[in-house]
């Protein structure tokens, strides 16, 4: 694989959004664009769209095709990294075996990688956001479901085919809500996603439709937004205690369309954690916002490239 100094394109194929940017080797986005996910269309029809907006991103970002090596996907699992192929992501409906690398390869003539979206993420905070210069780092994000990145000892961890550190699938209440993402129940995912945050909200009788508007509501003082959002911080702080005890990072970094609604989630996670982990995990241990916000997709894709060409282990460079 010859970037490991050329730009490359990286795509972010999620299931409310479609993202690509062209990113350099410093992290750098020179352009960046979103579209919907017309999930209805099918794979044909969302990876057609996803195409046509890496060419619309090379353009933008005024780097010529030719200096583009590589592309890096994102995309929510389960995937099998290696072959490339999506197996059945639960945000993406109707998905079964769909071989995106070979599909891209195809489109675009150029080496492709394929990766878990929040593996992905970790990997872009790891190399030049939020955990720059961190040994021990997980990233969760709060999404449409939720997904987990791990960094053990300066290094990615990815499990045998890619599907390692689905952190959202920890379980916080063994007789809980039922998981779509998995089938099983109780899992952070079926409290904390955005999906999740708006059917309980919906269930207890609130007139909020999206984490954003109960998160505001909470915010003004509405008394039964601030009850469901305390529940919401005490079941990912919950989660999140769980895996601080697992993996002692220093970092935990936290992305994805919930945490827009910052302090509100951060402030009290990060007491909970540092109180609730064990001595010395939650003494040491620090939770932060992603680096990137909305792009840490995209960003995460284009790390995966030059994580592959040149692994940067930490430990190893200092
Ligand atoms: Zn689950």
């Amino acid at each position: 694989m010859a970037a490991d100094r050329t730009p490359v394109l990286a795509l972010d194929i999620g299931g409310t959004k479609l993202a690509a940017g062209v990113v350099d080797a410093e992290g750098e986005t020179l352009s960046f664009l979103v579209r919907p996910s017309r999930t209805e269309l099918g794979a044909d029809g969302v990876l057609e769209d996803l195409f046509a907006l890496g060419r619309e991103a090379v353009e933008e970002s005024g780097v010529a095709w030719r200096e583009i090596d590589d592309i890096g996907i994102g995309c929510g699992g389960p995937l099998d990294a290696e072959r490339g192929v999506l197996l059945a992501p639960p945000h993406l409906p109707g998905w079964h075996d769909v071989p995106v690398m070979a599909l891209t390869q195809q489109e675009f003539e150029r080496p492709v990688v394929l990766e878990n979206d929040a593996t992905a993420a970790a990997a872009g905070e790891h190399r030049w956001g939020a955990g720059a210069g961190v040994r021990h780092l997980v990233y969760l994000t709060l999404s449409t479901g939720v997904g987990g990145g791990v960094i053990v000892d300066g290094t990615l961890f990815r499990g045998a085919s890619g599907n390692g550190g689905e952190l959202g699938h920890v379980t916080v209440d063994w007789h809980g809500r039922p998981c779509k993402g998995c089938g099983r129940r109780g899992c952070l995912e079926a409290y904390v996603s955005g999906t999740s945050i708006a059917e309980r909200a919906q269930e207890a009788g609130l007139p909020f439709s999206s984490a954003e508007a109960l998160a505001a509501a909470a915010r003004a003082g509405d008394a039964g937004a601030v009850a469901l959002w305390r529940e919401t911080v005490d079941a990912l702080a919950c989660g999140l205690i769980s895996i601080a005890n697992l993996f002692e990072p220093e970092l935990v970094v936290l992305g994805g369309g919930v945490t827009r609604s910052g302090d509100l989630l951060l402030d009290p996670v990060r007491r909970a954690v540092r109180e609730g982990a064990m001595r010395p995990v939650g003494e040491d241990v620090d939770v932060v916002l992603s680096a990137f916000g909305e792009r840490v997709g995209v960003i995460g894709a284009a790390a995966i490239v030059f994580e592959r060409a040149a692994p940067r282990n930490v430990q190893a460079n200092d």
